[in-house]
């Protein structure tokens, strides 16, 4: 056999059964012809199980600057690492792009089933495609078998790092990239262990320049590394795949985490040898959370709040955190939405240029405003069937109680809701929704475990009296406006003043104000000093309810 004939025999050894041609290949994944300016982007998520909020917030990127565009979002599910692969992901998946209102045009629709032209969506079923262009790199010399044996490969970087040279596999380093095929051929014959290399003409020296989105011209080292292109398993590397997917699926734009920053001049090595049009790139940086006083990406080990499945579990409103993760990529959203309280945030345009280059931080006093705001403008039916729908998977004991008290509970949630009036804000996450209403539901708020010391500055005789004196004029159909002045009475006779003016030009000729009244009656029937408007929670407590707390209530002060 001559060398090339030697070649062909490798080749048609390694890949037995594959019949395809690149050729065929490129003409079953045909250039999309998308005008100027129209985007195609993907997300690409690897099925370990576990949703990262940072990849949420680089979906919602990417997909909104494709349609932005009137152009295409994807879902590829990148399962060549069957290591790491959890069974059950691409279904979280799914629901979880569903959930967060993030539309994909092609790839997993559910676990099972894929759209679009441009398929498999999924790597593992793409190893033919793979294999035809490795196939294709060996048979042009740009590639080739590499024995080496775990141990040689830590011999190697062993002698490396003694040297002070660059570890990995390259130039003199590479033992197999220029062995002979016969001795290829040898090798196989016996069956050993082999995975395919890129034979990289690349030298660490030389720069490379490219341009990133965010980062703007980004310069780096060319690689030089003879990188695996094919594992021993037949399945391709992150950047193989990433080169032959984002090329035939015809992605112009590829955001991903930044952290793959440093691999673009492998990936640009790539494209180049294979002859693809490269794809703009946009890397982000991660999202950071403050530690203490430094910041640190956001960690899956560390940090519950890093999945979003913990969002779930404390009953974020997923819009809530749309709103929140928009505001992430382009912090001028607040702005936005303020002015356009009305228009869709499907309608707002995120801008490249305003992406920060370095890492957003994440900050949950800013969530829960922006969840508040978004409770706020329910309805209280809108809030009840929010709640109860959480509480079915979060919270047995408040789904019960709202399931059997539905009337109640809408009531309850309706106040400081309707009309022109303040609106209430107490609520920014259905996982606190349970203690801040089980005041109003006797079998769930033990009365005489009330801290009776609240009510401070009043003293108890004072509050007896006081309560007593309410109790006999108390009428649930009294109007806002009596109901009042009724307690302002009880103020002036105790000599509390019936106004804060008052009460701040001569504090000294009073014993305290009408707030301190009320504080009395709040104490009593919530067992707080904080609570939504005391007047609209008496008229939902009821007649008799109100009653018998501050009845209850005097016995405790006894
Ligand atoms: N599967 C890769 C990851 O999860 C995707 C990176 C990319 O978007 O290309 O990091």
């Amino acid at each position: 056999m001559n060398e090339q004939e030697k070649l062909k025999w490798i080749v048609e050894y390694i890949f037995k059964d594959l019949n395809l041609s690149d050729i065929d290949i490129l003409n079953k994944y045909p250039r999309r012809n998308l005008p100027e300016g129209v985007r195609v982007t993907r997300f690409a998520p690897s099925p370990t199980g576990f949703i990262h909020i940072g990849g949420i917030y680089a979906a919602m990127l990417s997909e909104r600057l494709a349609h932005q565009s009137e152009g295409i979002f994807y879902l590829r599910i990148e399962d060549t690492d069957k290591k790491r692969e959890i069974e059950g992901t691409i279904e979280m998946i799914v629901k979880a792009l569903n959930r967060f209102n993030i539309n994909i045009d092609e790839g997993f629709i559910s676990e099972s089933e894929q759209v679009g032209n441009y398929g498999p969506y999924i790597q593992s079923q793409r190893k033919e495609i793979y294999q035809t262009f490795v196939k294709k790199l060996l048979l042009e010399g740009k590639a080739y078998v590499c024995f080496a044996t775990p141990e040689e490969l830590e011999n190697i970087s062993n002698m490396q790092s003694q040297r002070k040279e660059l570890i990995g596999y390259r130039k003199e380093w590479a033992i197999w990239r220029n062995k002979s095929l016969d001795e290829v051929i040898e090798n196989l014959k016996t069956n050993k262990s082999f995975v395919i290399r890129f034979k990289s003409n690349g030298d660490f020296n030389n720069k490379i320049n490219f341009i990133d989105l965010i980062k703007g011209e980004v310069e780096l080292p060319e690689n030089e590394l003879d990188v695996v292109i094919m594992k021993g398993d037949g399945l391709p590397t992150y950047h193989f795949a990433h080169v032959i997917d984002d090329y035939l699926m015809g992605t112009t734009d590829v955001i991903r985490g930044d952290e793959w920053l440093s691999s673009v001049p492998i990936h640009l090595e790539l494209f180049n040898a294979l002859n693809f049009d490269k794809p703009r790139f946009l890397h982000l940086a991660p999202i950071e959370k403050l530690d203490g006083n430094s910041r640190r990406k956001l960690s899956k080990r560390k940090d519950p709040e890093a999945s979003v499945e913990f969002y779930y579990k404390e009953g974020y409103p997923v819009k809530a955190i749309i709103e929140y993760l928009l505001n992430l990529v382009n912090s001028n959203y607040e702005d936005w939405k303020v002015a356009n309280p009305e228009v869709s945030i499907d309608e707002f345009k995120i801008d490249i240029s305003k992406l920060k280059v370095s890492g957003a931080l994440f900050d949950f006093d800013k969530l829960d405003y922006f969840s508040r705001e978004f409770i706020a403008k329910l309805s209280a039916d809108g809030v009840y069937n929010y709640v109860l729908g959480w509480a079915k998977n979060y919270e047995e004991k408040l789904f019960n109680l709202l399931f059997k008290n539905k009337d109640y509970a809408v009531s309850i949630f309706n106040i400081e809701r309707e009309g022109e009036g303040k609106k209430r804000k107490d609520i920014y996450k259905w996982s606190i929704v349970y203690n801040e209403i089980r005041y109003f539901f006797d079998e769930e708020f033990d009365t005489n475990t009330i801290d009776i010391n609240l009510i401070s500055p009043v003293n108890f005789e004072d509050a007896k009296l006081i309560i007593n004196e309410f109790i006999l004029t108390f009428d649930l159909n009294d109007s806002l406006d009596i109901w009042f002045s009724k307690i302002k009475d009880i103020a002036r006779k105790f000599n509390y003043a019936d106004n804060l003016k008052e009460y701040k030009l001569n504090p000294d000729n009073f014993k305290g104000n009408v707030a301190d009244i009320a504080k009395i009656f709040r104490v009593a029937l919530t067992g707080k000093t904080q609570s939504p408007d005391l007047y609209q929670i008496m008229q939902v407590m009821g007649q008799e309810r109100v009653v018998t707390r501050l009845n209850n209530f005097v016995k405790l002060l006894n």
